[in-house]
């Protein structure tokens, strides 16, 4: 992301709820928490024997599993796209992070701090985040770990990867991207691509994990646009796509009417799932 539009971004999240999260403190999103129909993503059981997915806005997302696992994944809880009045997830088993944009780490600390949830990500970028060391899984593409009934797979991005530890300091390098398979036992396998292009391994990918629905940016500019987004589609063999990294500003221009578009010129059958967000969907 360049810094004019991080600058703007920043401003503009900082303006609301980032006011908090810019002193590390693990405060809610500043809504009101008396507003009627308020997402509570973090409170709401998991549909029995369903895995349930909820987009939290950009590339944030929140996952529970039939088997009791809640993962929040690149947590930028704050997004301009954040679902209104939405509580935190209250309990968090793991954290997982692609790379070091501030897009993508968002408030994993603070969530961290606040839930006493592991936080998977690279080894240069685990580093960088200070966490307490029972916390921080510093790993790499290749790595495996178990969370209750999902297992984890890191794989590669092609993206680059960089932190800063707030606005004014210097970003500092933040290891290889990744993205994130989750084998979900009783439950769908899912891949969350981080920010990414499109690139052959993804076929790899499938070959080895062989996921149902796959969590892909589609916003261009920084990552895949929905052309490209058809054409990774179509490597992975999924039956469905998320999408995400879309709409949170300007830049990311791409739409999922447009992915749904560039998937029939493939002929490919593969469905575009485009979630709301705060709004948990069972897979
Ligand atoms: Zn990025």
């Amino acid at each position: 992301m360049g810094n004019k539009l991080k600058a703007v971004v920043v401003g503009a999240v900082l303006g609301v709820a980032g006011a908090a999260f810019a002193q590390g403190t693990p405060a809610a999103p500043k809504a009101d928490a008396k507003a009627p129909g308020k997402a509570a993503a973090g409170k709401a059981p998991a549909t029995a024997g369903k895995t349930e997915v909820t987009w939290w806005g950009h590339a944030a997302f929140v996952v529970k599993t039939p088997g009791g696992a809640t993962f929040a994944i690149d947590p930028w809880l704050t997004n301009p796209k954040a679902p209104q009045g939405a509580t935190w997830p209250e309990a968090v088993d793991a954290i997982l992070v692609t790379h070091g944009h501030f897009d993508h780490v968002g408030e994993t600390k603070a969530l961290a701090q606040k839930t006493g949830a592991k936080v998977y990500g690279s080894f240069e970028l685990v580093n960088l985040l200070g966490l307490p060391e029972a916390q921080a899984v510093g790993a790499n593409a290749g790595g495996t770990f178990t969370v209750k009934d999902a297992t984890i797979h890191l794989v590669e991005a092609v993206h680059s990867s960089s932190y800063q530890a707030d606005p004014k300091a210097a970003s500092q390098y933040a290891g290889a991207p990744l993205g994130f398979v989750i084998e979900i036992a009783n439950g769908p396998t899912l891949y969350h691509a981080g920010d990414t292009g499109a690139f052959q391994s993804m076929a790899l990918i499938a070959e080895q994990f062989k996921p149902g629905v796959a969590l892909l940016p589609i916003g261009g500019h920084f990552t895949m646009d929905p052309a490209q987004a058809a054409v990774a589609a179509k490597l992975l063999k999924v039956k469905t796509v998320v999408p995400m990294h879309y709409g949170t500003f300007p830049a990311l221009a791409g739409t999922p009417d447009a992915l749904t578009t560039e998937l029939k010129k493939t002929r490919a059958a593969t469905k575009v799932l485009a979630l709301e967000p705060g709004k948990a969907t069972a897979l």
